[in-house]
């Protein structure tokens, strides 16, 4: 699924969960000059995000509307939710589909069941153990070819 680009100056991109993935978005996003807002329930993780980062920090519960008005969700062009829950994830994504009308939304999924339901809705989703397995599964092949060719 091809939802575009996403670093158009007037652009809102709220990226839901700060660990290492959301942290090293929003970082990116900002680097590119991107309007950016990370919301996470624990401020500690801020910590993540570069010197540089010019975006926006929200502290709240994503699964909360107050919190995600508060992030002014019905101006996002882009959400991205990658908190370590795929309940939250699949929560945020829907209400920015459904009820915000946000035009790309994408969600980080740890059980990879139900893909085909989400591509559905127009939630593109990213399944870190598929990733991995696919990548792992390159560099055995790879690692194969070097020791055939030797
Ligand atoms: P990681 O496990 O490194 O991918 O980090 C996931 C991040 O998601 C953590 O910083 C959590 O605090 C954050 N997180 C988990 N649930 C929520 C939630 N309901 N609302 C906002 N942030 C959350």
């Amino acid at each position: 699924m091809n939802i575009g680009p996403v670093s158009k100056p007037e652009e809102y991109t709220i990226v839901v969960g700060c660990g290492r993935l959301g942290a090293n978005l929003a970082n990116t996003l900002s680097d590119l000059d991107g309007n950016v807002l990370i919301i996470d329930k624990d401020p500690e993780s801020f910590r993540k995000l570069s010197p540089s980062y010019g975006g926006m920090t929200l502290t709240g519960d994503a699964a909360n509307l107050q919190v995600l008005g508060d992030a002014n969700i019905e101006k996002a062009t882009t959400v991205v939710s990658v908190t370590n829950n795929d309940n939250i994830n699949i929560l945020v994504a829907q209400l920015a589909k459904e009820l915000f009308h946000t035009d790309r939304v994408v969600a980080r999924l740890y059980d990879p069941e139900r893909e085909c339901v989400y591509r559905e809705f127009g939630i593109a989703t990213i399944f870190p153990a598929v990733l991995s397995a696919k990548e792992i599964e390159k560099l055995l092949n790879i690692t194969a070819g070097e020791e055939e060719e030797e």
